[in-house]
C-alpha cells in the first residue's frame, strides 16, 4: 500500500496546478495540484516527481494553470534544486512541437544534454550526489525497509551532502552498488557536473581588423541601429562572394559584447569553417572574451560541462552547428546564421526543425538581433525581404575592388556527338580522361599549373561512378533495400549504397544476362575525376575531399590547412568544396558536372544548383589573381547556369519566384510533407489511401491544398516502402495541430511509420 504515502495531509489547500510531462513516455502530459508549500519552488521547467500508477514518476513542469478541477493529485516533490528547463528554451521547444508537429519530449531531448532533459539521471559517469528535498520520510521508510547499509548511505548524505559517488564507498565504507540501488530508488538524486575548463588555447597572433569599405561600414551602422531598438528586425545580410561578410560579424559581434550581452554564431559545418573559427579566436580572446565552440563531434561530457558554463554566462560567444541554438544564454544579444541557405540547418531527424527559421523564433522570444548571411539567400529569407519581414543590407561588391571570376559554360552535348564516332565499347576499368574533362577545361588548367596556381573541381557525387550497367543488356546494378542504382568505389574496389551503405563486390558477370566483363561505368564521381586529372597531368598533386576520404576526426581541417599552405595543386571534392573557403590562390574552378544535380524531382532542385554553382564560383579569384570558372554541361541553357554565368542572382530569384508564385509553391505557401512508411508495399499504399481520407476530412474547413497520395520518388529506402502525401498551406500552426491530433499514436497502431515534414527541404529521402 505504498500510495498512501503520496498524499499530504487534507488541510493544505493548493493554489495552482502544475501539467507535467513525464519521463520517457511519448508526450504524456498529467495535471497535478501543486501543495501549498511547494507553491514557490515549483517553477516552470523543474523536474517533479509524481503520483503516477502504482507508484510514482518523473518529469517536467512545462505549464502552470489556475486552479480549477480541485480532485487532482498532488504532486510529491521537487526532484532536485540544482536541476531546472530554462524557461526561454522550454518556451522556443513548445514552439518547436507545435509548429514542426513533433513530440515536445523530443524537441527538449534535442535541445537539453541528457541530464536536463530526463528528470531521472543515469549514473554513467560520476555523480554529486544529495537528498532530494521534501520527500516524505515514511515514504523513505517504505522504500529501505530494514536495509541497514541503505539508512547508513542516507544519513550520511543527510550530513554531509552534497558528495562525489566516486568518493563515497572510501568515505563510508558503504559499496558502491548501495549508493546506485538508492539513486535507482530515487531516494537520492545525482548530478553529473564537471570543472569549467578552457575551450581554446589563447591564439598570440593578434590579426588586427581590417579597414572596412564603404559598404561594409555602411552595414555595420545600419545594423548597429537595428541592434538598439527593443524588438530588432531580422537582417538579412546579402553579399556576394567575397564581400567580406565576415568582418562585418565581427564589428557586429564587438559591439554586442560591449553590451555584456552574448553572441551565438551558427555555422552549417564546424570543420568547414576553421579560417572563421582562427579569425574569431584570434580577436576576441585577446579582448578578453571567451569562446565556446558546438558541434556534433564534442562528446557528451564535454557538451554537458558547456552547456553549464553557458548557463552561468561564462561563455561570451558561442560558434556551433545547428543543436547551439539550443545554448542557455543567460542574456543573449545577437544570433548569426551564416550560410543561411544552407540546407544542413534543416534537421532531417524527430524533431524536423529547421535551424534558421528556430534562430529567428528565439531571436524574437528573447529580443535578440538576428542576422542571416549569404552571397546566395535561399528564396525563403529573400521573400521575407522583399515584403518587408526581413530588413535586407547588401554588400555588392568584392573588397579591394576585386572582380567576380568570368564564368564559360562548356557544351558537353557537342564533345559527346564528337566521341561517340570514335568511340568503342568503353568498358572495363580504362578511362578516356577527355571523357569527363573537356579540351577547354584542360587548357585552364594546364595554364594554373604552369603559373602555380591553384584549381578546385566539383562534382556532385563521390566515389568513381553512380552506378554499373551492363552493355551486353543494360541491366543496371540496384541496391537489394533500395530503389537507386548501386555506386561504384574503386579504391576500395566495392558497390556501395549512398542510402542505405549496403556494401557488395562487383560481381564477374551479369546477372541478367550473364555476360562476362561487359559492365560500363555510368555517371561520374570524385574518384573518377581524381584518376582523370592524375592520367592528364601526373606530376599534378591532387587532393580529394568528399566524406569518403574526410572521415577522421580533424582530416578537413589537416586537408585544408595543406592546401592553404599549398602542399596541393589541385582539389578535387563534393559540395564540401562549395563551402565557405577563401584560398587567395584558387585562380580557376572547374564545375565537372551539375547535371545530377539541376535534374531532381525537386521544386527546390533549380535553386539549389544555382546557389551551389555561385558558391563554388566564389572560390575563384579571392586574391589578387583574377579567377575563372568552367561549367561542363549538357544542358547549358539551363537558367540556373545561365544566371549564374553572369552572377545574376536577382534575376534569377525573379524568374524562380515567378515559376513558384504560378505553381503556388514555397515562398509563397508553407509545405508539409507526409511519409507512410513500411512493409509490405500493399499495406502501405493502403494505409496511406485509407489515411489520406481521413487527413482530408481533418483539414477541409482550413484552405490547405492537399496532393493526392503518390510513391515517393525513391519508392524504396533500407528495405521499406515510401509513400506521400504533399500539402500547401497558408497557416502551418492550425494545420500542425489537427495533424498531431490525427496521427500521433496511429502509426503504432497501423503497423507503419507515419513521419510529417514541415518545410521540407529534402523531398527525396
Ligand atoms: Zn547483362
Ligand atoms: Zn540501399
Amino acid at each position: 500500500m505504498e500510495q498512501e504515502f503520496f498524499f499530504p495531509p487534507p488541510s493544505l489547500p493548493s493554489l495552482h496546478i502544475a501539467r507535467v510531462l513525464l519521463d520517457n513516455k511519448r508526450d504524456f502530459l498529467l495535471d497535478y495540484a501543486i501543495p501549498e508549500a511547494l507553491e514557490k519552488e515549483i517553477v516552470l521547467g523543474t523536474h517533479v516527481r509524481v503520483p503516477f500508477k502504482n507508484g510514482f514518476g518523473r518529469g517536467i513542469v512545462v505549464d502552470i494553470l489556475e486552479k480549477q478541477n480541485s480532485t487532482l493529485k498532488p504532486l510529491l516533490c521537487r526532484e532536485n534544486k540544482e536541476l531546472l528547463v530554462p524557461q526561454n528554451i522550454l518556451k522556443l521547444c513548445k514552439w518547436i512541437a507545435d509548429y514542426y508537429c513533433s513530440p515536445l519530449i523530443s524537441a527538449l531531448q534535442a535541445a537539453l544534454p541528457d541530464s536536463i532533459s530526463r528528470a531521472t539521471i543515469k549514473p554513467k559517469e560520476d555523480l554529486l550526489l544529495s537528498l532530494p528535498a521534501h520527500l516524505d520520510p515514511l515514504y523513505i521508510q517504505s522504500k529501505i525497509k530494514r536495509a541497514k547499509k541503505e539508512k547508513e548511505a542516507l544519513d550520511f548524505l543527510q550530513k554531509w551532502q552534497p558528495a562525489w559517488l566516486s568518493e563515497l564507498p572510501k568515505k563510508t565504507g558503504i559499496s558502491r552498488n548501495i549508493w546506485k540501488n538508492l539513486l535507482r530508488k530515487g531516494l537520492i538524486v545525482g548530478l553529473s557536473q564537471k570543472k569549467a575548463e578552457t575551450y581554446f588555447p589563447i591564439v598570440p597572433n593578434l590579426s588586427p581588423p581590417k579597414c572596412l569599405t564603404e559598404e561594409q561600414s555602411h552595414a555595420v551602422h545600419l545594423i548597429e541601429e537595428e541592434m538598439h531598438k527593443g524588438l530588432p528586425q531580422p537582417i538579412l545580410l546579402f553579399g556576394v562572394t567575397g564581400s567580406g561578410k565576415t568582418e562585418v560579424y565581427m564589428r557586429t559581434i564587438e559591439k554586442c559584447l560591449k553590451q555584456k550581452k552574448q553572441v551565438l554564431l551558427l555555422v552549417p559545418e564546424i570543420s568547414l569553417t576553421p579560417q572563421l573559427l582562427e579569425r574569431i579566436k584570434a580577436r576576441f580572446t585577446a579582448q578578453g572574451a571567451s569562446i565556446g565552440c558546438w558541434h556534433s563531434r564534442i562528446s557528451r561530457s564535454e557538451k554537458a560541462t558547456l552547456w553549464y558554463d553557458i548557463l552561468r554566462g561564462k561563455i561570451d560567444i558561442l560558434v556551433g552547428t545547428r543543436s547551439a541554438l539550443f545554448a542557455p544564454f543567460p542574456s543573449l544579444g545577437l544570433i548569426i546564421v551564416d550560410e543561411e541557405h544552407e540546407s544542413s540547418f534543416k534537421q532531417e531527424e524527430s524533431p524536423r526543425y529547421h535551424g534558421r527559421d528556430v534562430a529567428v523564433m528565439r531571436a524574437r522570444l528573447e529580443g535578440a538581433l538576428i542576422i542571416l548571411g549569404s552571397a546566395t539567400p535561399s528564396l525563403e529569407s529573400y521573400y521575407n525581404a522583399m515584403s518587408g519581414k526581413y530588413k535586407l543590407i547588401e554588400l555588392k561588391r568584392r573588397v579591394e575592388e576585386r572582380k567576380l571570376p568570368s564564368v564559360s559554360i562548356v557544351d558537353l552535348r557537342k564533345r559527346k556527338r564528337r566521341l561517340s564516332q570514335q568511340e568503342k565499347k568503353g568498358t572495363g576499368f580504362f578511362l578516356k580522361p577527355e571523357e569527363l574533362v573537356s579540351d577547354e577545361l584542360k587548357e585552364a588548367i594546364e595554364k594554373r599549373l604552369e603559373r602555380k596556381e591553384q584549381i578546385i573541381l566539383y562534382i556532385n557525387h563521390r566515389g568513381y561512378s553512380s552506378s554499373l550497367q551492363c552493355s551486353d543488356c543494360g541491366y543496371v546494378l540496384p541496391c537489394p533495400n533500395c530503389s537507386i542504382s548501386l555506386s561504384f568505389h574503386k579504391n576500395l574496389g566495392i558497390l556501395n549504397c549512398h542510402l542505405c551503405n549496403y556494401s557488395a563486390s562487383v560481381p564477374s558477370f551479369c546477372p541478367m544476362c550473364r555476360a562476362v566483363g561487359a559492365f560500363k561505368f555510368l555517371g561520374s564521381g570524385t574518384e573518377k575525376v581524381e584518376e582523370a586529372i592524375q592520367q592528364l597531368f601526373s606530376s599534378a598533386r591532387v587532393l580529394r575531399m568528399d566524406s569518403d576520404t574526410m572521415k577522421k576526426k580533424g582530416a578537413m581541417e589537416r586537408a585544408l590547412r595543406a592546401f592553404g599552405e599549398g602542399q596541393f595543386d589541385i582539389l578535387v571534392g563534393t559540395q564540401m568544396v562549395a563551402k565557405g573557403l577563401d584560398f587567395p590562390h584558387v585562380s580557376l574552378v572547374g564545375i565537372v558536372s551539375i547535371d545530377g544535380l539541376l535534374h531532381l524531382p525537386d521544386f527546390r532542385a533549380s535553386e539549389k544548383s544555382f546557389q551551389q554553382l555561385l558558391q563554388v564560383s566564389g572560390r575563384s579569384g579571392r586574391g589578387s589573381v583574377e579567377g575563372e570558372v568552367f561549367v561542363q554541361t549538357r544542358t547549358p541553357y539551363h537558367p540556373a547556369i545561365q544566371f549564374a554565368r553572369h552572377h545574376d542572382y536577382l534575376g534569377f530569384v525573379d524568374q524562380e519566384l515567378e515559376f513558384r508564385k504560378t505553381l503556388f509553391y514555397p515562398p509563397f505557401c508553407r509545405a508539409i510533407l507526409i511519409r507512410f512508411i513500411g512493409n509490405p508495399e500493399e499495406k502501405v499504399k493502403f494505409m496511406t489511401e485509407a489515411f489520406t481520407k481521413e487527413i482530408k476530412d481533418a483539414l477541409k474547413d482550413s484552405n490547405a491544398l492537399i496532393s493526392e497520395p503518390t510513391q515517393a520518388p525513391i519508392a524504396k529506402i533500407k528495405g521499406k516502402y515510401h509513400y506521400q502525401l504533399f500539402i500547401r498551406c497558408q497557416k502551418v500552426m492550425e494545420i500542425s495541430q489537427k495533424l498531431k491530433k490525427l496521427i500521433f499514436g496511429k502509426d503504432s497502431e497501423m503497423g507503419i511509420n507515419i513521419r510529417i515534414d514541415v518545410d521540407p527541404q529534402d523531398l527525396l529521402k
